[in-house]
């Protein structure tokens, strides 16, 4: 990957996850319509994206799947290839006395739904998103945008529904708030960096926090064989958990302390959305910490404003507490940094 493309160094994420969009998922993509490829493909190629998308967000390898694909607000790529093919069989329905017609006619009439063809696995596509019967599409082709527009309603929700619903079986997704997630619309923890390089380097702590992939002690000593001792070794006094780090840690609460009097005072500004009336009251939580969208709605009103607010703080934040943790770690004497 071009050294461009990468969370780290240099572009908004935001723009990276449109530039991979636009310039080589289709070139990824192209033709496989046409081979609907197999359950076993389509995991090495949905792998293969979600790599790249992880290494755009800068977060690890581990991170669990739906994160993914719910901060950066695309679906998998296996809904790219079925949209193709579903545009292709409506095509070849709306031509008359065409060879591929004829063969869909013969196929559809001959084939069962297991069949290995190209228009049984259409048929099981067409029922997994409860789309109109293959003849029925036949009888009576619809006009390409309304096909394009009823394929591309269907798969997305289909997806996001899905998405949503494996994301309630992770625990470290625990404070990723998925409610707002919809295809082609990143999550406010993206949408919000600015395009400095400053603020494009700080998303990363936090999206490590948010996806439960920041290493804290208490982490180190849950997954860990060999015995550690959850306790913060910053202040040695309790276990380190992610509530002990953003808001306990009493080491860390000078560093704490400018943010959390901004917070408060935008805590005071906010108001309830004239559009959807979500009262948006902040509890100085970390949940709302952690994902601001769980508490407000983002409407395209004022409320995106405050929003992206929030999670510019809320990143600053998270970003200052990992670098003086980091700097105090790093003055610690080696026997006392045992795990680390
Ligand atoms: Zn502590
Ligand atoms: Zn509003
Ligand atoms: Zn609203």
């Amino acid at each position: 990957m071009g050294a461009g493309l990468h969370g780290k160094n240099g572009l908004n994420p935001t723009a990276c996850i449109h530039l991979l969009q636009v310039y080589v998922i289709p070139i990824l993509t192209y033709g496989l319509e046409i081979l609907l490829p197999s359950r076993t493909e389509l995991q090495t190629l949905e792998i293969f994206y979600r790599k790249i998308l992880k290494q755009i967000l800068s977060i690890p390898t581990n991170t669990a799947d739906p994160a993914v694909y719910i901060l950066a607000g695309v679906i998998p790529i296996e809904s790219r290839i079925h949209k193709l093919a579903l545009g292709m069989y409506a095509n070849i329905c709306r031509t008359t006395n065409s060879i591929e017609r004829e063969i869909a006619e013969r196929q559809l009439g001959m084939k069962a739904i297991n069949d290995n063809s190209w228009f049984s696995k259409l048929k099981q596509i067409l029922a997994i998103y409860e789309l109109p019967s293959s003849h029925n599409i036949l009888d009576l082709p619809p006009t390409k945008n309304a096909w394009k527009k009823m394929v591309n309603k269907a798969v997305n929700e289909y997806w996001i529904e899905h998405i949503k619903k494996m994301s309630t079986y992770f625990k470290s997704l625990d404070y990723l708030n998925a409610s707002n997630y919809s295809n082609g619309k990143a999550h406010a923890a993206l949408a919000s960096v600015q395009t400095s390089a400053r603020d494009i380097a700080r998303l990363p702590v936090k999206l490590r926090l948010m996806t439960g992939t920041y290493y804290l002690q208490s982490n180190k000593a849950a997954f860990n064989q060999n015995r550690i001792d959850p306790t913060c070794l910053v202040c040695q006094m309790e276990p380190e958990t992610l509530e002990h780090f953003l808001l306990d840690c009493n080491v860390l609460a000078e560093t704490r302390e400018p943010y959390i009097s901004e917070l408060n005072v935008l805590i005071k500004e906010c108001h309830p959305c004239v559009k959807c009336n979500t009262t948006n009251t902040f509890i100085l939580n970390l949940r709302s910490i952690l994902d601001p969208s769980t508490v407000c709605c983002g409407c395209d009103c004022n409320c995106l404003k405050t929003l992206y607010t929030f999670e510019h703080v809320t990143r600053r934040l998270c970003f200052a507490l990992n670098t003086k943790r980091n700097n105090i770690l790093k003055t610690l004497p080696n026997n006392r940094r045992k795990g680390l």
